[in-house]
């Protein structure tokens, strides 16, 4: 019964100290507040873009000595009928995509489960998506009735399959339907495509399912996305195929960059149809969205339009990503923040 009362305060209604717990006695919730807290994670900064995208810097504090606290960028994405949340499951990646400008910053470490689902409790605070709260004086939130968030994306910082305990105790927090209450149909889990753990993410999570895959071929794939020097594009179609709970009502998600002269060809669009034969699947087609320092340029809007037109053609949706908060470095590939791991001396004289 006192579980049943403290979910229900915690994640069904958003409560941020134990005082307010009305139906627990007041003995019970002081011992609870000397051992523990509910404050949230600082948030650092809250940019909100002109197309209403809010991309949050969030600081978590150390989980032990050896680290100094970490920092990971969350991204909330506002349609009409929904809202996005784009969770980040690492500080850095360990995987060097070379289009993903988080690629570019060290792997520092893996979130904890907790870390994770602070990021859509934030979320929920700022965009007053509790009970009896109140949305941003901004107003920008969906009109068309859907909860604030009502999805999750891990496509923020980091590979989510890296970080799979983690990722996994949270996708069951996220979808329990007493607390947060997310649709499972409506969590969506992107890899680079670490094969061995795919049955596994299915089995025990029963989260829909994302892969970047980028190239249609393996000598391009080795560059762009370097996992694949591991895990060969048939090896993972072949993972994809027998995907848990896979099928034409809950198709993969195949993400596609759009990279200008380099996998943006007719003959790629006509690969990627016979790649994909046998898979359950529709295919997003992301605008390449530029960061600092990168050499890559986003393909032509007819180029875009003639690839999506191929694989549209032979019957997969293929819509085509409008990039969103580009201007606060919010769309997709885009995040990273400035934690780095302590150096030797550093941990050192952290451990002494
Ligand atoms: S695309 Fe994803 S897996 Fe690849 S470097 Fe970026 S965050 Fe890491």
């Amino acid at each position: 019964m006192r579980t049943a009362q403290l979910w229900h305060w915690i994640y069904y209604r958003g409560t941020s100290s134990f005082e307010e717990m009305l139906n627990i006695s007041k003995a019970f919730r002081l011992r609870l507040s000397e051992r523990f807290t509910l404050a949230r994670p600082q948030i650092v900064s809250e940019q909100l873009s002109r197309d209403g995208t809010r991309k949050w810097l969030i600081r978590f504090d150390p989980v032990d000595v050896r680290d100094r606290g970490a920092e990971v960028e969350c991204v909330y994405i506002q349609d009409e009928d929904r809202g996005t949340l784009c969770v980040s499951s690492q500080v850095g990646c360990t995987l060097t995509c070379a289009f993903c400008h988080t690629g570019t910053q060290k792997f520092v470490r893996n979130l904890t489960a907790q870390e994770i689902i602070a990021q859509l409790i934030i979320a929920r605070d700022r965009l007053g998506d509790f009970p009896e709260r109140a949305p941003p004086e901004d107003g920008i939130v969906p009109t068309g009735g859907s909860r604030f968030v009502s999805n999750i994306v891990f496509m923020g910082m980091g590979e989510p399959l890296y970080n799979f305990e983690n990722v996994r105790d949270a996708v069951a927090v996220f979808s329990d339907g007493d607390g947060l209450s997310l649709s499972k149909r409506r969590i969506t889990v992107s890899t680079a495509g670490v094969v061995p753990r795919l049955h596994e993410l299915g089995a025990e999570t029963g989260a829909m399912l994302a892969i970047s895959l980028h190239a249609v071929r393996d000598e391009l794939r080795d560059k762009l996305v370097p996992l694949n020097r591991k895990y060969k594009i048939a090896e993972l179609l072949q993972a994809c195929r027998t995907y848990p709970g896979a099928s034409n009502a809950r198709r993969i998600t195949f993400e596609y960059v759009m990279l200008k002269g380099i996998n943006d060809s007719p003959a790629d669009a006509r690969e990627l149809v016979r790649l994909l034969k046998g898979v359950p699947a529709k295919i997003n087609l992301i605008p390449f969205n530029p960061w600092p320092g990168t050499a890559f340029e986003c393909s032509d809007d007819a180029t875009i339009e003639a690839f999506s037109s191929i694989v549209f053609n032979a019957g997969y949706a293929s819509p085509v990503r409008t990039p969103r908060g580009r201007d606060i470095l919010a769309a997709c590939g885009q995040l990273k923040s400035e934690t780095e791991k302590l150096r030797a001396r550093a941990l050192l004289a952290a451990e002494g």
